[in-house]
C-alpha cells in the first residue's frame, strides 16, 4: 500500500500525525519514535527493510489493509542509521516531545534532526578528513560555491565561472558527498553530479534571513558570497535543528592563493589515496601524516590538496620547521604535549550542537591541561602565534566532572562530590539512609531477639524485613510488622519506619540523577561560551602540529629545505620519490635518485626510455616535490631550487575516468586540451605518453603539435614522456626542449633497469626485452625479434617532421595558401563542358607542372 493512496480521513490519530510530518520531509526516511522503537511506515518501511535486512511487518492504522511497517530498537539505532546514510539516504528523526506517561492527549512528536551524509557530527566520520557539505548557487552568469564542515565549524566560499566543465572540476576537486543547488541550476548538471560523481544533490532555494548566524558572513563584501552562505546556512539549520554557533566566520577561497590541482592530478599523484585500492596507506598524506592531533591531520590533508602560492607564507613555515629541527628536544616535548590534545575542533562542535557526553568533557579537560605546556614551548621556540590557556574552564571541569562518568547522561555518576551542595546533601541522604538500613537491621535484631533477621530490597516490594519461617513465631503484634510476601522458607514484612526511609532513598536517587543532568547541562552552557576561543586555539595547534610533522619527516627521511627562484629556474639534485622510496625501503631496496634540471631556458623535458624504466615515476616525483615544497615541507633530494607554480596538470597512465562512455583517447585529448588552455608559463604540465591511445602516426603527430604549442605559446615547465623516439629530433628545432632518457642496459639480450635519468635520447625502445621479462613464450619472443629486424631493415628511420613549427611560421603558410588558391581559381574558371578530351588532358598536365614547380 502506498502512502499517496491512503484515505487520510480513516487513519488513526497517530498515523495522521505521522502523515503530516512525512509531508514536510518527503525526501527523508522518517524514524518515528514509538516507545522503545523507531518505526518506519509505507515506502520508507519497504526501503529500510530491504536495505537493513529487517522484517517487514504491518500496523493496523484504521484502514482495511495493514500499513507496511518495520522498526529498529531505539537503544541500538545508530548502526542502522549509519548504514542508511552511507547508502545515500537522508533520515529525519522524529522524537516524542513529552513523556507518554504524563501526556494528556496524543504524545507530541517533532523532527529533531535530519541526518544527511554531508552534515554528520557523530563519531562515525573519519577523524583525519573533513566532511564537507556544499551549496551551489547559480546567478546565471556565475556560480558561488559555499561549503562547510559541520563537525569542525569551518566554512568557505568561492566564485566560479559558469562553464560546466570547470564547474565539475571544481566540485569534484573537493570531493563533496552532499550538495544543495538552487533551482536555477541546470538539471543536466545536477544529474551528472548525481550519476557520474555520486554526489547526493538536493534542489533547495531558501535563504537564511535571521540574525543569529549573521556573524559568519557579515564581513563579506560581495553580496553573491553572502547569498551563497545564507543558502547553505538555511539548509544546515533546517536539517540540523540544534545550536550551530560553532560555525566559524566564512573564509573566501581565492584561486590564486593556492596551487591548483585538479581531481585527475590529485588521483594520479596518489596524494591522499592510492589509485588502485583507493586507500590512504602509501599515499603522500600517509607518508607525511606524523601529526599527533586530528586537527593537524585534517589541516595537512587540506594543504596537500590545496598547497600555497605565497612565498612569504611558505617560507614562514620553512623557518619553523627548521627551528624545530634545531630544537629537537623541545620538539619532543611539543609532541608529547600534543599527544594529550584530543580533537578540540570536533569536541567544540559537539558541545555546541548538544550530542556530547561526560567523556567528551573529560577529553576536553585533558586537552586543556596540555595547553599551558604547549604555550610555553611555543614561546621558547619564538613561534609567531600563541594560544590561550583556559585555566578557569579547566578548573571547572576538574571540579565538576567525575573521572569515571558513564557515556549516558541519565544514569547519574556524572558530577564529582564537592561541586554542588544540594547534590552532596542528596547523596549523603541516600547513602546515609543506606547506613540507616544497616543500623535498623541491628536494632531490630536486638529489639525482637530474632537472630537471622535481615533487611533486603527488591524491585516489586521495595525494602523489607525478612524473617525465616522457623523464627516467625517470635514476631509480636507490638513490633508493627506488616506481612507482604510469603516465600517457601521465609516471610517478608514492612514497617512504617522502613517505608518512610524507602521514600527518602528512592526519591533521593531520582533527584540525584535529575540534578546531575541539570548540572551537566549548566556546565555545558558555560563551556559553550569558550567555543570561539577554543576554535582559535585549535587552529593554531593544527598548524603547529602539521609543522612538527614536517620537521619529523625531514629528519627521519633526510629531506632538505628548497629555495625558491623568481626566474623559472628548476634544479633539483639527487631527488627521490618520497613514497616509492619508503615503500622500497620497507623491502630493503634502494631508490635511485635523479637530477631534474630545467634552467630558465628550458621549458620541456622530453623523456624517452623503455617501459618500466621509471619515466612515470620520475614525472610524478617532480610534481610531488613541488607540492611538498609549496605546503612548507622539506623535500626528498640533496638540494632544490624551484619556481613557485600556480597550477599542475597531469595526464598520466591509462584512463580510469569516472565518466564512462568516452574512449580513453577522447578523455586524454580533453585532459590535454584542459591543460593547454588553462596553463600559464608558471604552470607545471606532466604528459605521460600522450597520444598512445590512437594510431601511431596520428598519435605522434598530435604529440608533436602539442609539444610545439606548449613550447611556442605557453612556456609552462613540461615533462613529456613518449615512446615515439622520432620526437627526440625536435630538440633541433625547439630551443627550449631538452631530451633526457631513462637508461637501461642490455646484456646478452637481458635487460637491466638502472632507473637513472641521463641527458640526451636513446634510440631503442626495448619493447621486446620487456615483453620477455613478462615471460611470454620463448618462441614468440624470437619471432618478434625476427619481425622487428625485417621492419628495421625495410624502412629508413624517419625523423620527425622537423620543419620549423607551425605556429611561428604563419606568414609562410599564407604565401603557400595564396599559391594554392591560384590553381583552385584556374580549375574553377575553366569550362569543362566545352573542352575536348585532349584539351582537358593538356590542362591537367599544365596544372601538375605548375604545382611541381611551386613545390621546388
Ligand atoms: P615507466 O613509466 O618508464 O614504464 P615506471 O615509472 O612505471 O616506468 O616505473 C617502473 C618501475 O620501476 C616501478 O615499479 C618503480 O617502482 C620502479 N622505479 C621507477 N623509478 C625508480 C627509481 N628511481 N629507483 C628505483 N625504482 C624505480
Ligand atoms: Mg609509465
Amino acid at each position: 500500500m502506498k502512502r499517496s493512496e491512503v484515505d487520510r480521513s480513516k487513519l488513526s490519530p497517530m498515523m495522521v500525525q505521522y502523515m503530516e510530518i512525512k509531508d514536510e520531509y518527503e525526501d527523508s526516511i522518517i524514524f518515528f519514535r514509538l516507545g522503545d522503537f523507531y518505526e518506519m511506515f509505507f515506502e520508507d518501511a519497504i526501503t529500510a527493510s530491504r536495505e537493513l535486512e529487517l522484517t517487514l511487518t504491518g500496523k493496523q492504522a484504521g484502514l482495511e489493509e495493514r500499513v507496511p511497517m518495520c522498526g529498529i530498537p531505539f537503544k541500538a539505532y545508530e548502526t542502522y542509521l549509519d548504514k542508511l546514510i552511507d547508502k545515500g539516504y537522508k533520515v529525519a528523526i522524529v522524537e516524542q516531545m513529552e513523556d507518554p506517561k504524563t501526556a494528556k492527549d496524543m504524545v507530541k512528536r517533532e523532527v529533531i534532526q535530519v541526518v544527511t551524509k554531508g552534515t554528520r557530527l557523530d563519531n562515525s566520520i573519519d577523524a583525519k578528513s573533513n566532511n564537507f557539505i556544499a551549496s551551489l548557487y547559480n546567478f546565471e552568469y556565475c556560480y558561488v560555491l559555499t561549503y562547510a564542515d559541520v563537525s569542525t565549524g569551518e566554512m568557505f566560499v568561492s566564485l566560479m565561472e559558469e562553464e560546466e566543465e570547470k564547474l565539475i572540476r571544481e566540485v569534484t576537486r573537493h570531493g563533496f558527498i552532499e550538495m544543495i543547488a538552487n533551482s536555477k541550476t541546470d538539471r543536466e548538471l545536477i544529474n551528472l553530479l548525481r550519476t557520474s560523481y555520486h554526489i547526493s544533490v538536493s534542489i533547495y532555494d531558501d535563504l537564511y534571513e535571521k540574525e543569529d548566524y549573521k556573524y559568519t558572513y557579515k564581513k563579506l563584501k560581495d553580496v553573491r558570497f553572502m547569498t551563497g552562505v545564507k543558502h547553505l546556512l538555511s539548509y544546515l539549520l533546517e536539517t540540523k535543528k540544534g545550536d550551530l554557533s560553532h560555525l566559524q566566520e566564512v573564509r573566501v577561497e581565492e584561486a590564486k592563493a593556492h596551487l591548483l590541482l585538479d581531481n585527475h592530478t590529485k588521483r594520479n599523484l596518489e596524494l591522499t589515496e592510492t589509485l588502485r585500492l583507493r586507500e590512504r596507506t602509501y599515499s603522500l598524506f600517509w607518508l607525511l601524516d606524523k601529526n599527533k592531533t586530528a586537527m593537524g591531520s585534517r589541516l595537512l590533508k587540506q594543504n596537500i590538496e590545496s598547497p600555497l602560492t605565497n612565498r612569504q607564507k611558505i617560507e614562514r613555515r620553512f623557518r619553523f620547521v627548521e627551528t624545530l629541527q634545531v630544537e629537537f628536544i623541545l620538539r619532543e616535548d611539543l609532541k608529547n604535549a600534543l599527544d594529550e590534545v584530543y580533537d578540540l575542533e570536533r569536541l567544540s562542535s559537539r558541545i555546541c550542537y548538544g550530542n556530547l557526553n561526560a567523556r567528551d568533557m573529560l577529553q576536553l579537560k585533558s586537552s586543556l591541561k596540555a595547553l599551558p605546556k604547549i604555550k610555553k614551548i611555543l614561546e621558547s621556540l619564538h613561534y609567531d602565534q600563541t594560544i590561550e590557556t583556559f585555566e578557569e574552564l579547566q578548573d571547572l571541569l576538574e571540579k565538576s566532572i567525575h573521572e569515571d562518568a558513564p557515556i549516558t547522561l541519565k544514569e547519574g555518576g556524572l558530577i564529582k562530590s564537592g561541586y554542588n551542595q544540594e547534590l552532596d546533601e542528596l547523596r549523603s541522604l541516600s547513602s546515609g539512609s543506606k547506613d540507616f538500613l544497616l543500623e535498623l537491621e541491628q536494632k531490630e535484631k536486638e529489639r525482637t531477639g530474632i537472630k537471622n533477621l535481615k533487611v533486603g530490597f527488591n524491585k516489586v516490594f521495595g525494602y523489607y524485613i525478612e524473617v525465616s519461617k522457623g523464627q516467625c513465631n517470635l514476631i509480636k503484634e507490638e513490633f508493627g510488622y506488616d506481612r507482604k510476601q510469603t516465600l517457601s522458607n521465609c516471610e517478608r514484612f514492612i514497617t512504617k519506619e522502613l517505608k518512610e526511609k524507602e521514600n527518602i532513598i528512592l526519591g533521593a536517587e531520582e533527584k540525584i540523577i535529575e540534578l546531575e543532568y541539570q548540572l551537566f547541562m549548566q556546565i555545558r552552557e558555560i563551556t559553550k561560551r569558550y567555543i570561539g576561543k577554543l576554535q582559535k586555539c585549535s587552529n593554531v595547534i593544527a598548524e603547529v602540529d602539521m609543522l612538527q610533522a614536517f620537521s619529523e619527516v625531514a629528519d627521519r627521511y633526510h629531506y632538505v629545505k628548497p629555495t625558491f627562484s623568481d626566474h623559472h629556474e628548476l634544479k633539483i639534485l639527487e631527488s627521490r620519490h618520497p613514497v616509492v622510496e619508503q615503500v622500497m625501503s620497507l623491502n630493503n631496496q634502494k631508490y635511485v635518485s635523479n637530477d631534474i634540471i630545467m634552467g630558465q631556458d628550458t621549458s620541456i623535458l622530453l623523456i624517452t626510455g623503455p617501459n618500466m624504466a621509471g619515466k612515470s615515476t620520475y614525472m610524478r616525483q617532480l610534481a610531488i616535490i613541488v607540492i611538498m615544497a609549496q605546503i612548507g615541507c622539506f623535500v626528498p633530494c640533496k638540494s632544490a631550487i624551484l619556481p613557485i607554480f600556480d597550477k599542475i596538470f597531469t595526464r598520466i597512465g591509462a584512463s580510469d575516468d569516472l565518466v564512462s562512455g568516452e574512449s580513453t583517447f577522447m578523455v586524454e585529448m580533453k585532459e590535454a586540451n584542459f591543460a593547454i588552455s588553462e596553463a600559464t608559463e608558471n604552470s607545471l604540465i606532466l604528459f605521460d605518453e600522450l597520444g598512445r591511445g590512437t594510431a601511431t602516426y596520428d598519435g605522434m603527430s598530435l604529440a608533436q603539435a602539442i609539444l610545439e604549442y606548449i613550447h611556442d605559446k605557453i612556456g609552462a615547465k613540461t615533462l613529456f614522456s613518449t615512446h615515439y623516439h622520432e620526437l627526440t629530433s625536435l630538440a633541433m628545432t625547439l630551443p627550449h626542449l631538452r631530451n633526457v632518457h631513462v637508461s637501461a642496459i642490455e646484456e646478452e639480450g637481458k635487460l637491466t633497469f638502472l632507473h637513472k635519468v641521463k641527458m640526451g635520447s636513446v634510440d631503442k625502445s626495448y619493447g621486446i626485452n620487456v615483453a620477455s621479462l613478462a615471460h611470454l613464450p620463448h618462441s614468440l619472443i624470437e619471432r618478434a625479434k625476427e619481425i622487428l629486424n625485417i621492419y628495421e631493415n625495410q624502412k629508413e628511420k624517419k625523423p620527425a617532421f622537423t620543419q620549423t613549427s607551425l605556429f611561428s611560421l604563419e606568414e609562410e603558410e599564407q604565401e603557400k595558401e595564396e599559391k594554392e588558391n591560384k590553381i583552385e581559381k584556374e580549375i574553377k574558371e575553366c569550362n569543362i563542358l566545352e573542352m575536348t578530351p585532349m584539351e582537358a588532358l593538356n590542362f591537367l598536365y599544365q596544372l601538375q607542372e605548375k604545382i611541381k614547380e611551386e613545390d621546388k
